[in-house]
């Protein structure tokens, strides 16, 4: 994908901040970081999302966030992390190449993470339990 910017920070026509790389991995400084030490995780094949990404770039980002998170959060002192993957413009996706944000975390860092949260209707969650399992 020429015009995507994580394909051209693989190809290294874009500098970045490198922490990690392998044959099918790569992980680098996130530029505007929630928190100082957020590194991006990426295959370095293109896809748009995670339903794009082959069986071997899964296991081999899985693989490289077990690795980096916890160097992520003992080099800033942290205490614990997020981890955090946007597909689609809708759920905030703004880089249209697969990424895992590792965020790190401190007491009182002011950052949040809590979403609104719903109540199903009686026998609503079943429902949509099997509609999903239908769809695999
Ligand atoms: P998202 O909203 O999940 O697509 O996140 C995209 C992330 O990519 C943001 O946190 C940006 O700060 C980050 N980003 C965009 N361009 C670059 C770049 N050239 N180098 C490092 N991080 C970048
Ligand atoms: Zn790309």
């Amino acid at each position: 994908m020429p015009d995507c910017i994580f394909c051209r920070i693989v190809k290294g026509q874009v500098p970045c901040s490198k922490v990690y790389e392998n044959d099918r991995v790569l992980a680098f400084m996130d530029i505007n970081p929630v928190a100082p030490g957020h590194v991006l995780v990426i295959p370095k094949a293109h896809s748009n999302d995670v339903a794009g990404m082959s069986e071997g770039d899964m296991a081999a980002v899985a693989l490289a966030l077990r690795k980096l998170a916890p160097a992520v959060v003992t080099a800033v002192g942290g205490e614990g992390y997020n981890i955090l993957n946007n597909c689609g413009g809708v759920a905030g996706q703004a880089v249209e190449h697969v990424h895992f944000h590792v965020i790190p975390r401190k007491t009182g860092d002011g950052r949040g993470y809590r979403w609104v949260t719903l109540s199903y209707r009686d026998g609503e969650i079943e429902k949509l339990a099997a509609a999903i399992m239908h769809k695999l």
